[in-house]
């Protein structure tokens, strides 16, 4: 990139935007670096037939998560979920992670002992191991960066760019929860700034905002692909919402796709909360939501079978040609194009 006297803004180019001019200037110089930027995580090559995943992830308080109603040790175990996520979207098992702070001295002692309370909970659920990091002080707040390390053998690393046309697109769990969560939360902050001495409301609410507060990443569906002999032509977790993920999907393997409305799995509280108390549209907040931390996965047709009865996947439809675009096809029968902006950091 030569250096210019011309001013760019980000927002001119956004996040996606400036991720490809990054990688537009890196070439990789390893013969084991198999994959570089594009992917949820990095694929190395570490010999016998095995490669390393690597991923990384940064939260910056007032951008990723506000503390007025985000408990630390939720935002431990989140910042931990959140990067083995990436790691079990290559179909790969997180092993370590490494994790940075930088803090203001708005915090303490107990406020640090309290992140990593839900940090080491995380490493005890997902079986992965705390084995270093960065500390150092911050103006503005505080910024957690983790990196999640995993490993899978060569074969069964599932990248977004290996779709085939007529794989079956698949989902894990129930998505749009962690948004309508979010709005409660935002909601309840509101009414509290407005009127102090107002009890939050939130326990009828348990679920959605706890997929929002904290998300558990699905290693558990890595283990049980492996155990019924399935290997995902193509993976992504979804960080940005299922309409992004599948565009991702679709746009690497140079394929188009359609999905049902009717099959997109939405939890009971999250439909309920999604109308009653924001009317918004319910496949709207699992398609443009995000944060679900949900897998998002094609299969080859003839591993349908082995899969079909998995009480925690939803096929929602199937990869098409590229001519074809991204569809949905809606509850009343139209079709209408996916299309996703993804979280606008600038
Ligand atoms: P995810 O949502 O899965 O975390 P991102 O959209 O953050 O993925 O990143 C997409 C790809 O771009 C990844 O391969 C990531 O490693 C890479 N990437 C993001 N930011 C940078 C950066 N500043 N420098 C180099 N690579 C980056
Ligand atoms: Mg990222």
């Amino acid at each position: 990139m030569e250096q210019s006297n011309k001013r760019t803004e980000l927002a001119a180019i956004g996040e996606f935007g400036l991720i490809d001019r990054i990688k537009s200037g890196v070439t990789l110089q390893n013969k084991s670096s198999i994959l570089g930027i594009g992917d949820d995580a990095a694929i190395i090559d570490i010999g016998n037939g095995f490669c390393q995943v690597i991923s990384t992830d940064l939260l910056a308080e007032g951008i990723h998560f506000d503390l007025s109603f985000t408990p630390l040790q939720h935002l431990g175990y989140k910042a931990v979920s959140v990067n083995v996520s990436d790691i079990a979207a290559m179909n790969a098992r997180p092993e370590q992670i490494v994790v940075s702070i930088a803090l203001s001295n708005r915090f303490s002692v107990e406020a640090v002992d309290a992140l990593y309370e839900g940090i080491m909970t995380a490493c005890k659920d997902y079986k992965v191991d705390l084995v270093g990091g960065d500390t150092t002080s911050s103006r503005s707040g505080l910024v957690i960066s983790i990196t999640a390390v995993g490993r899978a053998p060569k074969e069964k690393i599932a990248c977004r760019h290996t779709a085939k046309k007529g794989d079956i697109i698949c989902v894990s769990g129930d998505l749009g929860g962690a948004y309508v969560g979010l709005q409660l939360l935002l909601r309840e902050k509101a009414e509290f700034s407005a009127n102090p001495n107002m009890q939050p409301q939130l326990e009828p609410f348990a679920y959605v905002v706890g997929r929002q507060l904290r998300p558990v990443a699905k290693t558990s569906l890595i283990y049980e692909l492996a155990d019924l002999g399935v290997v995902p032509t193509a993976m992504i977790d979804i960080s940005d919402g299922l309409a992004s993920e599948l565009l991702h999907i679709a746009k690497g393997s140079r394929l188009g796709a359609v999905i049902y409305e009717d099959k997109i799995p939405i939890d009971r509280q999250t439909y309920d909360v999604a109308v009653n108390e924001f009317k918004l549209i319910p496949s709207v907040c699992a398609l443009n939501g995000g944060e679900d931390y949900e897998l998002l996965f094609t299969i080859a047709q003839e591993d349908y079978e082995k899969i079909k009865l998995h009480d925690d996947i939803s096929f929602i439809g199937y990869m098409t040609d590229a001519s074809e675009g991204c569809q949905m096809i809606t509850r009343a029968g139209q079709k209408v194009p996916v299309t996703a902006q993804g979280w606008k950091h600038f």
